[in-house]
């Protein structure tokens, strides 16, 4: 077995911000400034962070962050108002509803208001729904991310065995149906799925989807298999547990510094595709 790559999402990442300099600069000249206006309801202290970092990692760009910061009794009707307006505003071009929201709000039919040409997170089922038919243009931030990193380092979807463990509506679903669009023969596996062990060992390429610390082991993994992690529980631990993976796999993305970063630059390339879109 020869020397594990370690896919990394810092390297990934640049390489996105930086194609979009010159972009957002060609977008300025002609008077539009990229906006994304986030929404957070509530105090929980990770979806502040979580905020606060895409709001950052957009001022550093030049790309405007537009922040609203709602009180936790919010109610969907109010929320539904905020959101309606931003769909109104000609100058955000991206509306990015922080989950999870308090439990008094519907957060379906809060993601469901967001405009579509402004859904740059791919939270609306009609953008989940042209992401699985193929022709969707803002996948969810985080499939969009580990299609990006495999296409960065050259690894091929086309006629492997992709397993994904997780179906959640903002990752383990959408980036099934990437992998599956892309030509891979897709196993979706959740928490009724009988023997993952064994389906795991199939897998030519593994995304753990799962949020549980270090819940797939390297003994599980075909040796060579490419792992892409996109977990990030508590204390920067990811859903694999990565010694045992790393021995065992071709390639693996790490956590912090994989799945996360990309994450990120796929939200502020939307964003910006949204701008040019108009
Ligand atoms: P989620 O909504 O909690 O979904 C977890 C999925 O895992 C569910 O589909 C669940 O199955 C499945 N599952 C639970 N226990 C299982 C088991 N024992 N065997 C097989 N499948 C099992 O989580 P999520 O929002 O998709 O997030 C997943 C992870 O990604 C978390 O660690 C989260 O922090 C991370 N994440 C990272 C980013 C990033 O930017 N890097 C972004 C979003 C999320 P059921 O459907 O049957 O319940």
């Amino acid at each position: 077995m020869g020397k594990t790559q370690i896919l990394d999402g810092n390297v990934v990442s640049e390489a996105v911000k930086e194609e979009l300099k010159p972009r957002i600069e060609a977008l300025k000249e002609k008077g539009t400034v990229p906006c994304l206006a986030t929404i957070l309801v509530g105090e929980d202290p990770s979806s502040a962070t979580y905020v606060k970092m895409k709001g950052n990692a957009c001022e550093r760009l030049g790309i405007q962050s537009k922040r609203i910061h709602l009180a936790e009794d919010t109610t969907t009707e109010q929320l539904l108002k905020v959101i309606e307006e931003l769909n109104k505003d000609t100058a955000v071009h991206g509306i990015l509803l922080q989950h999870p929201v308090p439990k008094q709000i519907d957060e379906r039919k809060a993601f469901e208001a967001i405009a579509i040409e402004k859904d740059v997170d791919g939270v609306t089922s009609w953008g989940y729904g042209q992401t699985a038919l193929g022709f969707g243009i803002y996948p969810s931030c985080t499939p969009a991310a580990i299609m990006q990193i495999m296409n960065f380092y050259g690894i091929q979807a086309e006629g492997k065995h992709a397993v994904v463990i997780g179906r959640s509506p903002i990752l383990g679903k959408p980036v099934s149906a990437l992998l599956l669009n892309a030509n891979a023969t897709v196993t979706t596996c959740h928490s009724y799925t009988k023997n993952l062990p064994e389906i795991v060992a199939q897998a030519d390429i593994l995304v753990a989807a799962v949020g549980k610390p270090e819940f797939i082991k390297g003994e599980w993994l075909k040796e060579g298999a490419v792992v892409l992690d996109a977990g990030y529980n508590p204390g920067n631990i990811g859903d694999v547990e990565y010694e045992s993976c790393f021995k065992k796999a071709s390639a693996i993305t790490p956590v912090p510094g994989g799945v996360g970063p990309v994450t990120i630059s796929m939200l502020l390339k939307h964003t910006v595709d949204a701008a040019e879109r108009g």
